[in-house]
């Protein structure tokens, strides 16, 4: 929810209002700190999701304005607080990436990095130190052998079943 309000801040700086702002509860992927949710409890969250999405829907079609839907004042200023300290340090994040002997050059982690940060070097990915943090890398390797420091070995990988690989190929 967090996304939602600096989303209306950054409307706000250029004279614009957001009249509505809608959370839709997805499955965690922030493999650095868990794993992926049970398929259960992944279904659950897609139901409700589907649920509120066709309300949406219709409010849009109806053009009906929506107070920002956002986490209490605690929860938001400590989102607020963790994001802003963590922002600068992405781009070198990147050093706790490494590779086993998994990997089979199929360059899926190079294909998927939205910002052109890994290139492959002698059939293995090298990480350039301009991360976003997104962690497609590390959640799409076919064979995961991409690892974040060692707190990933055991955790099982996320992907929403609705999308595919190449969906995440960048053009160019
Ligand atoms: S996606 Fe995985 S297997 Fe493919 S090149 Fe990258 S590290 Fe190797
Ligand atoms: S895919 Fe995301 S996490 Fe991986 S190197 Fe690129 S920006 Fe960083």
């Amino acid at each position: 929810m967090g996304a939602l309000l600096q989303t209306q801040k950054q409307l706000g700086r250029k004279g614009l209002t957001l009249h509505a702002g809608f959370a839709i509860r997805m499955p965690g992927s922030y493999l650095v700190k868990y794993g992926a949710f049970s398929v259960a409890k992944q279904k659950d969250l897609f139901n409700k999701a589907k649920v509120k999405i066709e309300t949406i829907v219709k409010m849009i079609t109806n053009q009906q304005g929506n107070k920002i839907e956002r986490n209490n004042f605690l929860i938001n200023a400590a989102g607020n607080f963790a994001y802003n300290s963590m922002v600068p340090k992405f781009p070198t994040l990147d050093q706790n990436f490494n590779v086993n002997e998994k990997c089979t050059s199929c360059n899926t982690c190079e294909k998927v990095c939205p910002v052109h940060n890994i290139e492959i070097n002698n059939g293995r990915p090298k990480w350039r130190g301009n991360c976003e943090h997104c962690l497609a890398c590390i959640q799409w390797c076919p064979t995961e052998a991409i690892q974040y420091s060692t707190q990933t070995n055991d955790r099982k990988r996320y992907h929403h079943p609705g999308v595919l690989v190449k969906e995440l190929y960048r053009e160019s």
